[in-house]
């Protein structure tokens, strides 16, 4: 045994708890200190993972209790031993999401940020962990998916695993149920995928569609392979979406209509869209869990890390994941261009990338991003969508300096190379001075637009190079994302007229504002956030979409009288309907297009 030895059991899940023993076999002889993560690696926000840890309390080996004293919300002191001692806690799991730890008569699923107490001093020492099942769990055949390294388990996965440092122990995530499985050879590794969840996937076109995929992004960073199997663990429920990524597997949420169904044709959108979340996931396992900013690899979890490089790890993974989709054979050119013009769209749409440059962007991820509010649009740009649009510039910007010789992939394949292989982390300019040696000459002019100003890249002149045009064109509809419309060809076309703001319906069969862009009809008639329409021009309005067609039936310009409640007060107003703004991205290539290549 390790001097690091946890055991989990599945302790009670009708009170959602898990039972965790600690033995710690060389306590620090003043008092050993012990400390909960205060965030999870890959997702910027202070979650206090500590507030779901009940009854500690200490022993010695052969029972005898021990003084616990609470430091802070995060840290424990337990009294002088200098013998092995143990910790015995309850982990309260009722979060169902990729960042925390759930546990009910269907499965259980965990991080060890939520539950494995990191004892301060030894987090380099080896950390085993036996997983004990419990009675409802061998009754009902549970067995266990997770690629933390084994040591002796059982057929179904239950049993003792060893992880090298603390910091291993946490990045592989545990699903303990009845799951679905599939599994698939990419590159000559093993893939599987786990689903947990009431679904009726197509389980070998999920096989049939990832794999190359994988195999793609495997080649495309070639030898060494960062990792010897992977898993993707997916939690299916009715309307779930995201994703967090660790160094050899993935946690992923989806909703039920997201997955392929037996005797499906063409991929609808919903599926696109849980294969790029797939291949999003799986880029991370090189950019972001190898290729590191230094700022993050410093972090010890218990206060934020700050780095203005998210930009690059989410920018340039959200570029290459739907890349990997055209790459592998799923999607054609065409739509490729066309799920690309949306990607561009949910930039040119926020009024917010007037507000916030893409460095602040990234620093600010913990307060902004991260807990976004009503004013959102208009107060911040996301990095992840301006991230890409800055990759792609950057790509079209290296290849017009080196005549075509070089571009963006070169410089992935030379971060891995020289960076990611050795973990050796990213200084906050790394970047910038690669893709300069890659360029030939400085391109702080570049950097300078792209990351320290809130001004348009002039993406037009950039994709115009590859034989893309660019164009920018007003909504005419509601789910209008952005590529090309049949309307777009008609001079006389009416553009879809709106409120500028984001709407949903409520239970009071009323129309609540979400979100208020500015500089259009409803910030200019005074409207905000929470706002609940009732009525246009005395006609009571039910849901939106009611509400949208009432719009479609007025002239440009048009006045309109609004009721709308604030909180319970009862307010009018009037409301004139403008053009909307061209901020829908098309992208139409020429014949002689051959960006980006396959
Ligand atoms: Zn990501």
């Amino acid at each position: 045994m390790s001097p690091l030895h946890y055991q989990l059991s599945l302790h009670d899940y009708r009170s959602h708890r898990f039972a965790i023993t600690l033995i710690i076999d060389q306590p620090d002889p003043n008092g050993q200190l012990l400390r909960l993560p205060k965030w999870i690696p890959g997702s910027y926000m202070i979650r206090d993972f500590s507030k779901h840890i009940i009854n500690l309390r200490a022993t010695t080996f052969d029972g005898e209790a021990l003084a616990v004293s609470v430091v802070d919300p995060a840290h424990w002191q337990i009294a002088p031993h200098q013998r092995s001692i143990k910790i015995h806690y309850e982990v309260y799991a009722w979060d169902l999401s990729v960042r925390g730890a759930h546990y009910d008569q269907q499965h259980a699923f965990l991080n060890g940020t939520s539950c494995f107490l990191d004892v301060v001093g030894q987090s380099e020492q080896p950390h085993s962990l036996d997983l004990l099942a419990d009675e409802w769990a061998l009754q009902q055949a549970w067995s266990v998916a997770t690629t933390l390294p084994k040591l002796a388990v059982n057929e179904q996965g239950f049993g003792r695993y060893q992880a090298a440092t603390y910091a291993e122990l946490i990045d592989h995530p545990i699903e303990i149920g009845s799951f679905t499985e599939l599994r698939f050879d990419a590159g000559g590794i093993e893939h599987r995928m786990v689903l947990t969840g009431v679904h009726d996937a197509d389980l070998e076109r999920i096989a049939a569609d990832l794999a190359p995929i994988c195999a793609a992004q495997l080649a495309f960073f070639g030898q060494p392979t960062p990792f010897k199997h992977y898993l993707f663990m997916v939690m299916v429920t009715g309307n779930g979406y995201g994703g967090l990524e660790h160094r050899s597997s993935t946690a992923l949420m989806c909703s039920r209509e997201s997955l392929p169904y037996p005797g499906m044709d063409q991929p609808h959108d919903k599926y696109l869209e849980f294969l790029e979340l797939c291949s999003h996931e799986y880029f991370h396992s090189w950019n972001v869990k190898r290729i590191q900013p230094a700022q993050l690899q410093q972090s010890d979890l218990q206060s934020p890390a700050t780095t203005q490089l998210l930009w690059w790890f989410e920018g340039a993974t959200s570029y290459y994941d739907l890349l990997f989709l055209y790459r592998a054979g799923t999607i054609d050119h065409a739509t490729y261009l066309n799920k690309l013009a949306e990607q561009l769209t949910r930039v040119y749409r926020m009024p917010g990338r007037f507000q916030q440059t893409l460095a602040d962007s990234s620093k600010q991820a913990w307060t902004k991003f991260y807990q976004q509010d009503e004013n959102a649009p208009n107060a911040i740009i996301s990095y992840y969508t301006k991230g890409a649009l800055a990759v792609i510039a950057l790509d079209l910007t290296l290849r017009s300096h080196t005549q075509g010789q070089k571009n963006l992939d070169d410089l992935m394949r030379m971060l891995w190379q020289d960076y990611g292989i050795a973990e050796q982390g990213l200084a906050e300019n790394t970047i910038e001075l690669l893709a300069s040696d890659l360029a030939g000459c400085p391109l702080d002019d570049f950097f300078n637009q792209a990351l320290h100003s809130t001004n348009d890249l002039p993406l037009d002149e950039l994709f115009a190079q590859v034989g893309i045009q660019f164009s920018l064109r007003p909504p005419y509809a509601n789910q209008d994302l952005g590529g090309p419309h049949p309307k777009a060809n008609q001079p006389d076309a009416k553009p879809y007229l709106n409120l500028g703001a984001a709407m949903a319906n409520t239970p009071n069969n009323s129309i609540k504002l979400t979100h208020v862009w500015l500089d259009r009809p409803a910030h200019r008639a005074g409207l905000a956030g929470g706002d609940e329409i009732i009525a246009l021009d005395a006609i009571r309005m039910s849901n939106v979409a009611q509400l949208d067609a009432y719009l479609q039936r007025r002239p440009l310009g048009d006045r309109l009288t609004c009721h709308y409640f604030r909180r319970d007060e009862l307010a009018q107003t009037e409301v004139t309907l403008d053009l909307p703004p061209a901020d829908r991205v098309v992208l139409s290539a020429h014949k002689s297009c051959h960006w980006p290549e396959k």
